[in-house]
């Protein structure tokens, strides 16, 4: 039998690689092969989380085989995906966004719910098939459904993540869920070796909205200020991105993960109008302030999805 590679999303956040391992592994306690793999370079939250669990860091996925067998986590839309997907037979897929353009070959394991993290689905296939989740997979997990909630006070935190969490911290034996959670925030907000181009990029993800290609990158971060301070370079990297990955728009926003507040940053005129009617907010300076929104999956897609169904 052909091992089976599994991989979240391009450009992953920590639930995309931690889905990875914890599916591989999910799979091989039912003695099925599998690998896990990532599609980009990890960002430095999820650089933190893996040493600190002593796992091994996923290789590197360019393409897939023809007809190789695949699992898709945290992830069905098929511009996120492998740059070949097509050429995939796809046996498994556990997501918690949208459900996207994807389609399958052939019957296949699909799991949706709407929880707040990818790994909270996992830890609910665990419970169900009464495998082991051992300390380092639990270390992993519980910084997935952080990262992804920032801890459990984004508007996508559910019941379930709050007791998938709870369980989880209990097997990695971590005594203060707060003071993790801040190492993982404070590891994320290090963006001091980044170029602007990686700072916009490392948390992307491209969208179609009534025929205009976007992109929506994310900033999370608890300094925001260390953020503004880069705002020029990071408008010129944008426009850069916009054009190299031939996108009508590119959003840029910054969010405070601590205070709950959101800025998208000033593109060209038309990109503002949009933002500014879509948030019902106003250009300030280089930033059009959002609010209270944090969460792209749950409030700037659909807002934007909203938009153009008017
Ligand atoms: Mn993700
Ligand atoms: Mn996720």
């Amino acid at each position: 039998m052909t091992t089976i590679a599994v991989f979240g999303h391009k450009k992953p956040d920590t639930d995309a690689i931690v889905s990875a391992i914890v599916m591989t592994y999910w799979l091989n306690q039912q003695g099925i092969d599998a690998k896990s793999y990532r599609l980009d370079d990890i960002n430095q939250e999820t650089k933190f989380l893996i040493e600190l669990a002593k796992v091994r860091l996923p290789e590197l996925l360019t393409h897939l085989e023809p007809a190789q067998p695949a699992a898709l986590v945290d992830h069905n839309e098929s511009q996120q995906s492998v740059v070949n997907l097509a050429d995939a037979r796809i046996c498994y897929l556990v997501d918690h966004h949208k459900l996207g353009d994807l389609t399958t070959t052939e019957p296949a394991y699909i799991r949706f719910e709407p929880v707040g993290s990818t790994s909270t689905i996992l830890y609910h296939m665990f419970m169900e098939k009464n495998l082991l989740i051992s300390q380092q997979m639990a270390t992993l997990i519980a910084g997935a459904i952080i990262s992804d909630t920032l801890n459990l006070t984004g508007p996508t935190t559910t019941d379930s993540d709050k007791q998938a969490l709870q369980a989880v911290i209990h097997l990695a034996g971590i005594h203060d869920t707060n003071s993790f959670a801040n190492q993982l925030f404070d590891a994320k907000s290090n963006i001091s070796d980044l170029t602007d181009d990686a700072l916009v990029t490392t948390d992307y993800k491209q969208f179609i909205f009534s025929n205009k290609k976007w992109a929506i990158a994310s900033i999370e971060t608890v300094k925001p200020d260390v953020v503004l301070a880069r705002i020029e370079g990071i408008q010129q990297a944008s426009e850069l991105i916009r054009q190299r990955d031939g996108l009508d728009y590119m959003l840029v926003i910054i969010v405070d993960i601590l205070k709950h507040q959101s800025w998208a940053v000033s593109s060209n005129d038309a990109q503002n109008e949009i933002i500014a009617q879509a948030f019902n907010t106003r250009l300030n300076d280089k930033l059009l302030d959002l609010g209270h929104l944090v969460s792209r999956k749950k409030q700037f897609v659909p807002t934007l999805e909203a938009f153009y169904a008017q």
